[in-house]
């Protein structure tokens, strides 16, 4: 039996988002490769995943997961405080300490659930924390989740951050300043060493998001040893360029014993499927084996500002905003009629009017493919002067 007043507001609801150009809907998406897509039967060229390397489908990574299925099942079968933590687990944290040159590492779920779990650790009511206004909205619920009260900084404003500290820090017991690393649907980068040497001053603790820093910034170490600059909480994600599923938190020793007695998201969730742990490590021994892998998806978004004349990628991540979702929405299906996927991102993920075209570019990408999308946007961008497009891919 349904309920009329639910199913009533979930159609006002959705009715609202529509009219609005807002409405999100899953298409399927069959990934055979490490970079093409294929949707209602057309095979697109993916510059929308955040598979930076192409380790989703690398044989090594493939046949690493399948023999951790062989060995230890397709499930934990309970949290790591209880009966889930599989060997593969710690070995895999100290792959990442190693890696980040921490001193110890947490693995979580995933990115989400490990920051919705590991502010709060930290701070409570009557703390405080400062939080960069583009931040991803997993730091912003964790941000929430604390409990404490939770300002927000212009975008990479360090001076503005360090405005609120010195204005709000001294009435609060703990403090966090919190930032995406690699901004997730801008590709900036956040002003570590600036940020950190505030933190430093007020007594505040930095965490850092490093979703799309780790395996293509700093030679795969991530954005903080890209701007060499130490920082106490790295949080990070295996789903992206490491090609798996799951989250980590890299900090001190005492820092991951207290997240591993108190963290609500790690303690209540069941552990990582054990698979996701041996394909991270096997994606770790690629990326420590290839820094020139590493360097590659730069590279190409590098080469496609230049082709526009657009700033300087700074990271595999390059927006182009089209203001209004609409409009996003348009170019999104221009592309596609040439033969590439490219998502349009539209608010609440991004701020109201400033809907986009988010590239995300990987290391399979020939420096043809990056030529032909770069022609293909030049065409949407400007009509008139579009040199002649490439022939159609097919
Ligand atoms: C994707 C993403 C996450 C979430 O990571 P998952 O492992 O996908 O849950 C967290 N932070 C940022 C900046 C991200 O882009």
């Amino acid at each position: 039996m349904p309920t009329r007043s639910l199913d009533d507001f979930a159609l006002r609801k959705l009715a609202d988002l529509d009219a609005r150009g807002l409405r999100r809907t899953l298409a399927e998406s069959a990934r055979e490769d490490g970079i093409f897509v294929t949707r209602d039967g057309r095979r697109l060229l993916s510059f929308s995943c955040n598979d930076y390397l192409n380790l989703t489908h690398h044989p090594a990574v493939k046949a690493a997961a399948i023999e951790a299925i062989g060995r230890y099942g397709a499930g934990a079968g309970a949290s790591r405080l209880v009966t889930g933590n599989h060997p593969l687990f710690e070995a895999l944290e100290a792959r990442l300490a190693r890696l980040k040159q921490t001193e110890a590492a947490c693995i979580f779920g995933s990115g989400y659930l490990a920051n919705a779990g590991i502010a709060p650790v930290f701070a409570g009511a009557g703390d405080l924390i400062v939080i960069d206004e583009l931040a991803h909205a997993c730091l912003w619920a964790g941000a929430r989740l604390s409990a404490a009260r939770t300002l927000t900084f212009r975008h990479n404003d360090a001076a503005h951050a360090a405005d609120l500290l010195a204005r709000h820090r001294a009435g609060s017991g703990r403090a966090l300043l919190v930032t995406d690393g690699v901004f997730s649907m801008d590709g900036d980068l956040a002003p570590l060493p600036e940020l950190a040497a505030i933190c430093a001053a007020h007594d505040v603790w930095l965490l850092t998001d490093d979703a799309h820093g780790l395996g293509v910034i700093g030679a795969g170490r991530g954005s903080a040893f890209a701007a060499r600059t130490a920082i106490p909480l790295q949080m990070g994600t295996l789903s992206k360029a490491i090609g798996g599923y799951g989250g980590y938190l890299c900090a001190s020793k005492a820092v991951i014993d207290l997240v591993k007695t108190r963290s609500r998201t790690l303690i209540y969730s069941t552990a990582l499927p054990p698979a996701m742990a041996g394909a991270a490590i096997a994606a770790l021994d690629l990326i420590e084996a290839n820094p020139k892998l590493t360097e590659a998806p730069l590279v190409k978004a590098r080469a496609f500002t230049s082709r526009l004349g657009l700033p300087p990628a700074q990271s595999p991540i390059v927006p182009l905003v089209t203001g209004t979702p609409e409009a996003a929405l348009k170019a999104s299906a221009t592309l596609a009629e040439e033969g590439f996927l490219v998502a349009a991102i539209r608010p609440p993920t991004v701020p109201q009017g400033t809907a986009r075209l988010r590239f995300a570019f990987t290391a399979a990408h020939s420096d043809e493919d990056v030529a032909r999308l770069a022609a293909a946007v030049q065409k949407i961008l400007d009509p008139a002067r579009a040199e002649p497009l490439c022939p159609r891919f097919s």
